[in-house]
């Protein structure tokens, strides 16, 4: 697989009239990149704008291609796929099924590939299969909702919040499984609220701030800087 590169230049957003994101510049190179900010900095909108879940102005190419504004399928067939804050699973429905979901644009054929794929990829989930993914443990059900991304087979995999409300021990499992798909060749992009965590598996960082971008350094210059110590590491 060849790794996806995504520029956004010139990327606003908000609802209802009301901008939340203003001339934000990102690029996500292969490898990880993280973004932080404090509650309200418009994240999630971010991401969801990016996803065509929330319309934008500004343009966003993967690999040159042209996302679409506000068409999340279309974002989804050219590569795109979101991991949404709260998991968003069918909680009455099956691991398995909500596995099956995760491909619903791609024939039966692949889709089975993909889907033993999953499994082999997640080997907690095939023992699970048949379990209701509403049964399942916090950190068990933030894994279905990756692997349910990874069935769309995406060039660029973004992650809104994927540690929150995990205990210590499943977010360290949850993040080396994004480093693991960023190592399969997987552009991730990723909101997390674990600063240390995240930037420690992270290749770049950008720092939004009441929907603008102040911020965008190495990971290393990041987890250094006086600044983002103070603001998101509680030292100086
Ligand atoms: P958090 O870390 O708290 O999740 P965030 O950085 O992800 O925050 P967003 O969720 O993108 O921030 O919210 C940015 C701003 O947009 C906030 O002021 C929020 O109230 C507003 N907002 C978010 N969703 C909507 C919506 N559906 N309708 C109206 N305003 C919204």
């Amino acid at each position: 697989m060849t790794s996806a590169r995504l520029a956004v230049r010139g990327l606003g957003a908000g609802y209802g009239g009301f901008a939340v994101l203003r001339a934000i510049d990102i690029d996500a190179l292969p490898g990880i990149t993280v973004i932080l900010g404090p509650n309200g900095a418009g994240k999630t909108t971010l991401l969801r704008a990016l996803a065509g879940l929330t319309p934008r102005e500004g343009e966003a190419r993967l690999d040159g291609d042209l996302l679409p504004s506000h068409d999340a399928t279309g974002c989804v067939r050219r590569g795109l796929a979101l991991v949404a804050e709260g998991r968003q699973l069918f909680p009455q429905m099956t691991v398995h099924e909500n596995l099956e979901l995760g491909g619903w644009l791609v024939p039966a054929a692949e889709r089975a590939r993909r889907l033993a794929q999953a499994f082999a990829d997640f080997p907690r989930l095939k023992e699970r299969a048949s379990q209701l993914a509403g049964t399942m443990s916090g950190g068990e059900q933030q894994m279905v909702a990756v692997a349910r991304a990874m069935m769309s087979a995406p060039r660029l995999l973004m992650l809104d919040e994927p540690s929150l409300g995990l205990a210590p021990r499943m977010v360290d499992e949850l993040l080396a499984i994004v480093q693991r798909i960023a190592s399969q060749g997987v552009t991730v992009l990723m909101v997390e609220q674990n600063v240390r965590k995240a930037l420690a598996i992270a290749d770049r960082g950008y720092v939004l701030e009441r929907g603008r971008i102040v911020a965008a350094d190495t990971a290393p210059a990041l987890l250094a800087s006086d600044a983002i110590r103070r603001a998101y590491l509680g030292t100086a």
